[in-house]
């Protein structure tokens, strides 16, 4: 019996070893068809817009990897101008929903369109010209950082990149460096905290001053007194852009166009703030707990309860 034991055991972990390279070879293949997928389509052609594009979103599905649905089927429009905001806990898609907007993904079904055109069907360069984004998490390059802001209009000059460190608060912090805007920044050079990373991002949005904008809890690192102060710069340079903008505190959404309260990858609300305040759901519960002083946008979503 014994001897029997020992060598079926064996054949089953070498089964489960045998399965499991499989497994992972197939996640890496999907992988790599994800980061083939990011490339001009042979025909790409520029985006052309006269004026800030509507966007739209219509029936997105995307997962990260293969059998792991991020976004089941979002719908929404941006109109021209417009501000729509996203908000929603922890996890529930609100960073996969810019990160497809400016093309670092494809997704793996529906459609996305800027100004009507399919943004697969146009160069990624025209893409990324056409949209300032000030992500959750900036990643600086290794260079000065006047190079930094600079980035998105790399010919505007140095009066040009002082006066957006100002609009960002962020110029007196430079001023005071050793090496002010000739400072190198980055991996290999000065260490940034989150807020000044942020700053620079925001720096460098102002300064490109795009037709799309996409902010992604973009002053979430700041202390409350600066995030008022760059919200509301960020505010004013939204104004008659077309706008997607993820909310951190619910205080900063209440003037947008519409907000979209996003649950597990679906779109569960809609609407105005009074509007979605006079619903009394989701966001309605959200909002009061701000109001009480908690963070409701960061906390963990509910399980969902069964049926
Ligand atoms: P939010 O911004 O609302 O907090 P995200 O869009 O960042 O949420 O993430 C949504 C889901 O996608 C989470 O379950 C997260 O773990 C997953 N996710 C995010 N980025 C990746 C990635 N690069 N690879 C795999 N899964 C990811
Ligand atoms: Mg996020």
């Amino acid at each position: 019996m014994i001897q029997l034991y020992i060598p079926l055991n064996f054949l089953g972990v070498l089964y489960r070893e045998i399965k499991q390279s499989l497994t992972d070879l197939d996640k890496m293949f999907t992988l790599l068809e994800k980061e083939r997928e990011i490339a001009d389509a042979p025909d790409a052609r520029p985006l052309r817009l006269d004026g800030p594009p509507a966007v739209r979103f219509e029936q997105v599905r995307f997962g990260y990897e293969a059998g792991r649905e991020i976004l089941h089927g979002i719908s929404f429009e941006i109109p021209a101008g417009e501000t729509v905001a996203v908000v929603g806990p922890s996890g529930s898609g609100k960073s996969t929903l810019a990160r497809l907007l400016y093309r670092f993904y494809d997704i793996d079904a529906g459609t996305i369109t800027l100004a009507g055109q399919d943004i697969r069907q146009v160069t990624q360069a025209s893409l990324r010209q056409a949209i300032g984004i000030v992500p959750q998490d900036t990643v600086l390059f290794n260079d000065t950082i006047e190079y930094n802001i600079l980035y998105g209009r790399p010919d505007a000059g140095h009066d040009a990149a002082v006066a957006a460190a100002k609009a960002a608060h962020i110029h007196t912090f430079i001023d005071r460096l050793p090496q002010g805007y000739g400072s190198m920044v980055g991996e290999r050079g000065l260490k940034l905290s989150g807020g000044e990373k942020q700053r620079v991002a925001i720096a460098r949005t102002l300064l490109k001053n795009p037709p799309v904008l996409i902010f992604d809890e973009a002053t979430s690192a700041l202390d409350s007194a600066n995030e008022r102060a760059i919200q509301a710069e960020l505010q004013r340079v939204a104004q008659g852009k077309t706008a997607l903008v993820i909310a951190h505190r619910l205080s900063t959404v209440v003037d947008a166009h519409q907000i979209l309260v996003l649950e597990h990858g679906h779109i569960v609300e809609r609407g105005t703030h009074p509007q979605l305040l006079a619903l009394g759901g989701v966001y309605a519960g959200m909002w009061a707990l701000q109001q009480s002083g908690r963070d409701a946008a960061t906390a963990a979503a509910p399980e969902p309860v069964p049926a």
